[in-house]
């Protein structure tokens, strides 16, 4: 699975997972979600009680939406890309005005522009600005600490949301330095789990706006999930299992040490870079300094359409690659290199490519050697 998730889970992981489900409502799972509820807080960067929900990423957009806003609100989203897109329409489903900033789908989300968005808004109607941390269909990450200084340079007062779905745990994320007032992960990606966790930062600010905030919310109310950090027991039956398998990617990320999490992620990133630079073939993301540790996005040839390439690669060396999204559709090519994966794990991804590429387009031998070259002096995981 080379996809930018679901990620492959380790089989320490995918054993806690098996175990027997145990009662949710007992002392001993109590005290797994204790743990994990504030083992969780580093990866967040956070000193803050986390919220775990059953669910996937979009539960988590909609759950950092329902709990501050009111209907009619307006929001500013950064459009970076198909997944930044696609939170502005669940927006506009929820009722909230959305008013875009589109900076185009070949790089970060740019602090200029939102700057000049909120100096526009004379009578502070932005309620809250909208931005995806790591945009997962090109590979792009965003200068978070820039954008939370452009709203300060301008003394707005609308709440930060961030999505860092596929930035957490395989980067760092900075809830309380970047002052965001929601940060919002989910299970299967740097968390190396099945999907069906949402998993939210919440800053003191957010918490007080939801006592106002008054969209509908029932299930993805975050009141009692915030306060299971002190009472160990949730609304409604939480995803038992999962959660006992996330105290265990947990144990695993800490073992390995976070320093060394991101710096693996980053070295593995450049090895893919290299090879695709080698091979002549053009990245998604523009701009060099916002290219993704998490994931590399790279444009085909027009006339090579993403699925049969992807088939290709799969019934060939059993490699899953992600394909493009949105406008992107068909147009790209998709590599994870998140979670629980290594330098063998990369190198035998990039030899699938090296291999099979060439059937559709040409490119230049040699993109595994240059990956190696940049791994080279790196000490194995
Ligand atoms: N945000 C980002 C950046 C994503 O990559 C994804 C999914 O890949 C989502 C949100 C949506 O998450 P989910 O598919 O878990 O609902």
């Amino acid at each position: 699975m080379q996809l930018p998730g679901p990620t492959n889970i380790p089989d320490a992981v995918l054993r806690a997972i098996a175990e027997p489900t145990i009662d949710h409502r007992g002392e001993q799972f109590a005290s797994i979600l204790r743990s994990v509820l504030r083992d969780l807080r580093p990866l967040f960067g956070t000193v803050l009680p986390v919220a775990v929900f059953p669910g996937s990423g979009t539960g988590g957009w909609e759950a950092a939406l329902v709990n501050t806003l009111s209907p009619g609100d307006r929001v500013l989203l950064l459009e970076t890309g198909f997944f930044a897109a696609g939170w502005a329409e669940h927006a506009r489903r929820l009722g909230l005005e959305v008013e875009v900033v589109e900076t185009g789908w070949r790089g970060p989300a740019d602090p200029g522009a939102l700057r000049a968005a909120l100096v526009a808004d004379t009578g502070a109607e932005i309620k809250a600005v909208l931005v995806v941390h790591n945009e997962t269909s090109t590979g792009t990450t965003s200068d978070i600490g820039a954008l939370r200084a452009a709203i300060d340079e301008v003394g707005h007062e609308a709440l930060l949301l961030v999505d860092a779905v596929s930035s957490l745990g395989s980067m760092p994320v900075r809830h309380d330095e970047w002052r965001a007032d929601v940060t919002i992960t989910a299970s299967q990606k740097g968390l190396m789990l099945p999907p069906g966790l949402a998993l939210l930062a919440v800053s003191d600010r957010a918490r007080a706006a939801g006592e106002s905030a008054c969209l509908p919310r029932a299930y993805w109310d975050w009141v009692p999930m915030l306060d299971a950090a002190e009472t160990g027991s949730t609304p409604y039956t939480p995803a038992t299992n999962l959660i006992v398998g996330l105290r265990t990617a947990l144990d695993r990320l800490a073992g390995e040490g976070l320093p060394a999490v991101f710096a693996r992620h980053r070295r593995l990133a450049d090895a893919v870079r290299a090879a695709a630079m080698h091979w002549e073939l053009e990245l998604v993301c523009a701009d060099p300094a916002a290219m993704s540790d998490s994931v590399t996005a790279f444009l085909l040839p027009p006339d090579v359409p993403d699925p049969g390439v992807r088939r290709a690669l799969l019934e060939r060396f059993g490699v899953t690659f992600g394909g493009g999204l949105g406008r992107l559709a068909g147009r790209c090519l998709r590599v994870g290199h998140l979670g629980d994966i290594d330098e063998m794990m990369i190198v035998g991804a990039l030899t699938a490519l090296e291999l099979g590429l060439p059937e559709f387009m040409p490119i230049r031998p040699g993109g595994v050697d240059a990956a190696i070259a940049a791994l080279g002096g790196a000490k194995c995981c």
